[in-house]
């Protein structure tokens, strides 16, 4: 039986991140992981992801947001990888109206007023300003824009490889395609069984994604699981969607929880304007019973409902898709906390579609507080408060129809 310092499960976004700062702060580090990262079964695949400096969900995310630029800045170095590519970030919504994103209504508004509070860089534009400056834009005429140059997309694979690999450099034992089976708390840490073999440590850092619900117990009841889809569209002039000259978008065109949509450049190496909505609804199956394959016609549906009279020179044709697990509290807000009845265990997790970002910062303040240093950056994500009468997190209001 091996032992360690700190077992950490799951070696996705979260747990890659875990696991190589607390190798780096000298822990003895087991890391488990049921697949081999970066892979395509949960929450953590298709090529990019937004991040953004000013955070709209809420000012507790800006330092962790900033800390992981800073990250992925070093790990560029010590690797040689492109991370993070600065490409701009624009958020469009109706001057009309409070819209809302990811649960937080007045997105745009708090997205500004973040940026003022932390002293982003940032610009405020009207319909003509943004269309003058990304002409590949079809405007209405009435949106506002807010625009951060110091925004852009990270590239999630290439981050969760380069930390398992740092991780390892660093000492810890990282075993994929080991499936954990169950945990248990010991006199004095922590013992986890897997397919393969059983394992001892003093701390254990639970962040298994969509997997959470089922590996972390009543305490995390509150979690519910979304099907996302991603849609790579054609571009007629590839070109005019490239790194250089667009930015990354999310744009809110309704009143509606689903009015909104976001994309990307098109980024070297890859083909075609990736786009993708976020639907509201809660999946009713695991995140193993997820339904992997994307149907035409649900391309066709973002095409038509989102693509459609708003990006130019798109076309229908899908060239590729995917699905993907988002997990989600009833707040839309992170869980990272020390387990209500073993505080030896550590949730990171729920990262309800907006993660990826943070991630960085996350993984070196799991780092922290297993060394037992003090979280007052993460007070806003504990578990206390989602959790009922009974010590039962709380489950989301809303019917699970899909
Ligand atoms: C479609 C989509 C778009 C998104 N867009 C953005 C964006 O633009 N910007 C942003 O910041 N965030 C975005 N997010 C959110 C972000 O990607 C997630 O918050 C983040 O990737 C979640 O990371 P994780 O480590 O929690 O999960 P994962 O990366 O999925 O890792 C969990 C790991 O646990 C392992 N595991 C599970 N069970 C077991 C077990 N029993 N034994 C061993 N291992 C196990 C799994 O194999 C997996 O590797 C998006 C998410 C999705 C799905």
């Amino acid at each position: 039986m091996s032992t360690a310092d700190v077992i950490v499960i799951g070696l996705g976004a979260m747990g890659s991140a875990a696991a190589f700062q607390l190798a780096k702060s000298g822990q003895r580090v087991i890391g488990i992981d049921r697949h081999a990262p970066p892979h395509d079964q949960g929450s953590s695949h298709g090529e990019t992801r937004i991040s953004r400096q000013a955070i709209g969900e809420g000012a507790a995310y800006v330092p962790l947001v900033l800390r992981s630029h800073e990250i992925w800045r070093e790990i560029e170095e010590e690797t040689r990888q492109s991370l993070l590519l600065t490409c701009g970030a624009l958020v469009l919504s109706p001057r009309q109206g409070a819209a809302a994103h990811h649960g937080k209504s007045d997105f745009l508004l708090q997205t500004a007023a973040s940026a003022e509070a932390f002293g982003i860089q940032h610009e405020l534009l009207d319909a003509a300003e943004v269309g003058a400056r990304y002409p590949q834009l079809r405007l209405r005429g009435d949106e506002i824009g807010y625009f951060e140059p110091g925004g852009g997309l990270v590239f999630p694979e290439r981050c969760i490889e380069a930390q398992i690999a740092l991780a390892k450099r660093h000492g810890a034992q990282i075993r994929t395609g080991e499936r954990v089976l169950e945990w248990t708390s010991t006199a004095h840490g922590v013992r986890v069984r897997t397919d393969l073999d059983v394992y001892e440590a003093d701390q254990l850092v639970l962040a298994a994604g969509a997997w959470m619900p089922g590996i972390a117990g009543p305490a995390l009841t509150c979690l519910a699981l979304q099907r996302q889809t991603l849609h790579w569209f054609e571009a007629e002039e590839p070109e005019q969607y490239q790194a250089d000259r667009f930015p990354v978008f999310i744009w809110i065109h309704g009143s509606g929880p689903e009015d909104l949509f976001y994309g990307f450049p098109i980024v070297p190496g890859s083909q075609g304007v990736k786009v993708a909505r976020e639907t509201t609804r809660f999946m009713s199956a695991t995140a193993d019973g997820l339904d992997r394959v994307v149907a035409e016609s649900e391309s066709q549906a973002m095409f038509d409902g989102h693509v459609a009279g708003r990006l130019k020179r798109v076309r229908s044709t899908c060239l590729r898709a995917a699905a993907c697990i988002y997990t989600v509290t009833p707040d839309n807000d992170f869980v990272i906390d020390r387990h209500p009845e073993q505080p030896r265990v550590l949730l990171v997790s729920a990262c309800s579609g907006h993660g990826f970002k943070h991630s960085a910062a996350i993984g070196e303040a799991i780092a922290q507080i297993a060394r037992g240093g003090q979280t007052s950056g993460l007070a806003s994500f504990g578990l206390g408060r989602l959790l009922g009468a009974g010590g039962q997190s709380q489950v989301p209001q809303q019917d699970r129809i899909q």
